[in-house]
């Protein structure tokens, strides 16, 4: 880690920080779209198309998701929100609760929540674990028929993103964990940080598609170089105090 003054941290992360976690990430050996065509379950017309598939799918996740638990990785970045003096932001491509179930609060889900739900006639957003229906009535205006899984999909927008680009260009350290570097625009958070002057870093199994654009890379298991980092960062900042 260099040695520069850290002030502002932003942390992306990807499918690979939940995968000791036992939730298949979505382009390695095993993951999800081996077993699911993408356009069948995953896009706006897939919706329109065949609703009821698409509500098996997402529960179908959401029921896994709800046998699962946060792993040492998401541990390590709930102790670094708590005890990092400066400011800490983890912008999450996921859409497991793993984060805020591990303690973190300042956390961005820029692809939407499996345990949200969005009604497409009133724009109600709520939370659920129970499973959703195309006969499901929406709580706030009683239709059916309306409700969504609040989950960005292919060919849809993220959520948050002119605050995300707000933040990455005042930060210091940027941080990309288990992320491939191939989905856009996540995979081009690095590029923004780094012309902002940020000290990039990227900790994964293997080098991502973009891994050249970071200044250091640490590889191997999240769960054991997550935590390690997160360890030597803070020690780095009580050694300045
Ligand atoms: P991805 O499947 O494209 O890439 C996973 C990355 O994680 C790879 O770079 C891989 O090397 C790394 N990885 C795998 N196991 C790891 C481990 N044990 N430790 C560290 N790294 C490991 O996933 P992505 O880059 O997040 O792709 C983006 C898309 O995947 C997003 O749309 C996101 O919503 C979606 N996704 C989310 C979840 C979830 O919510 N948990 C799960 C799967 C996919």
């Amino acid at each position: 880690m260099s040695s520069r003054e850290v002030k502002r941290i932003v942390i992306l992360t990807g499918a690979g920080i939940s995968a000791e976690s036992g939730i298949p990430t979505f382009r390695d050996k095993g993951g999800i779209w081996e077993r699911y065509r993408l356009e069948e379950v995953a896009t706006p017309e897939a919706f329109r198309k065949n609703p009821d598939l698409v509500h098996e799918f997402y529960n179908l996740r959401q029921r896994e998701l709800l046998k699962v638990f946060p792993n040492a990785a998401h541990h390590a970045l709930a102790e670094l929100e708590r005890k990092y003096p400066g400011g800490m932001l983890i912008v999450t491509q996921n859409v497991d609760d793993l984060h805020e179930r591990a303690g973190s609060k300042n956390v961005i889900h820029m692809h939407g929540e499996l345990l949200k739900v969005r009604c497409e006639k009133c724009g109600h957003i709520f939370r659920t674990e129970g499973e959703i229906f195309t006969s499901t009535v929406c709580p706030a205006c009683n239709q059916k028929g309306g409700l969504r899984p609040h989950i960005v999909w292919f060919g849809e927008i993220p959520f948050h993103l002119e605050e995300i680009y707000r933040v990455l260009e005042i930060c210091d350290l940027f941080v990309a964990i288990g992320t491939s570097g191939t989905v856009y625009p996540a995979a081009g958070f690095v590029e923004i940080a780094r012309q902002a002057g940020a000290w990039c870093v990227e900790l994964n199994l293997k080098p991502s598609a973009v891994a050249d654009l970071f200044h250091e890379q640490h590889y191997g298991p999240a769960t054991r170089v997550v935590p390690a980092f997160v360890q030597e960062l803070l020690q780095s900042q009580k050694r300045k105090l």
